[in-house]
């Protein structure tokens, strides 16, 4: 996976380097917009975590909302940086006090995104991403009106029972659930604004990226337009 996942994310950096760079030159410089909230929801199992790293690769501007969770840390994941690893009693304080922009209970653990650092990266400008589940994803849609939800579609449920299964970080029980989870999940697809096949994962990395690039392209998120940015352009061309 670490070879080809190299060979993959290499390519499709070179493909896109090109656009995305003179894209966001001319973002920066034309105009001034709010940051952009990302969501990315998908059934566990649908190759979501490397979409997000693919797109990270693209984007290394994007900035990831790290959840809070109760439940325990996975093999390979670090506290701060995949989740904040936090007890019930202290998941049931930030709740109280107003601290979730969202927060939601998957597979009995309790999930949560902190609505500070989402609220400073929309004033300063930076685009967040949000890897969260569905009840999350309404929340925040509800919350942040601007906020764009993708969808993350495996190609088919029995390519996501392997991947589930290949996984080896879960026991059979778990993945029975998750599997019965998902099915629920695929119908709350109504509430997304976009979709994503993950068949091939560069594929679905490019599609998403077309989605970022179109998002940030939106005149309706233009808070400020830089004028004279604009006449040096217009001038520079007609010499
Ligand atoms: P996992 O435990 O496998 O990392 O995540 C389980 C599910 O919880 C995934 O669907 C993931 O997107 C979701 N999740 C992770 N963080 C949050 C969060 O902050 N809020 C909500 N609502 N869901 C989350």
């Amino acid at each position: 996976m670490g070879l080809f996942a190299f060979g993959w994310r290499k390519s499709l950096i070179v493909v896109l380097a090109g656009d995305t760079g003179t894209m966001k030159r001319h973002n920066r410089s034309l105009a001034t917009r709010p940051g952009i909230i990302f969501i990315l929801s998908a059934p566990s199992g649908a190759g979501k975590t490397t979409l997000y790293n693919g797109l990270r690769q693209v984007y290394p501007d994007i900035e990831l909302s790290v959840s809070c969770t109760t439940r325990a840390p996975r093999r390979g994941e670090l506290a701060g940086r995949d989740y904040r690893f936090i007890t019930r009693r202290k998941f049931a304080i930030l709740k109280c006090r107003g601290r979730f922009a969202e927060w939601a209970k998957v597979h009995d653990y309790d999930y949560g995104t902190l609505k500070m650092p989402l609220d400073r990266a929309i004033k300063a400008g930076r685009d967040i991403l949000l890897d969260i589940d569905v009840q999350g994803a309404r929340e925040i849609k509800r919350n942040y009106p601007d906020a764009v939800a993708v969808f993350v579609v495996p190609p088919s449920l029995a390519e996501l029972k392997r991947r589930l299964s290949g996984r080896g970080t879960d026991d059979p029980k778990i993945i029975q659930r998750r599997l019965a989870n998902a099915r629920g999940e695929m119908r709350q697809i109504i509430h997304y604004d976009y979709y994503v096949v993950n068949r091939q994962i560069d594929q679905a990395v490019g599609v998403l990226a077309g989605i970022v690039e179109a998002e940030r392209a939106r005149i309706s998120r233009v808070r400020r337009w830089r004028m004279e940015t604009l006449r040096q352009r217009t001038r520079s061309k007609k010499l």
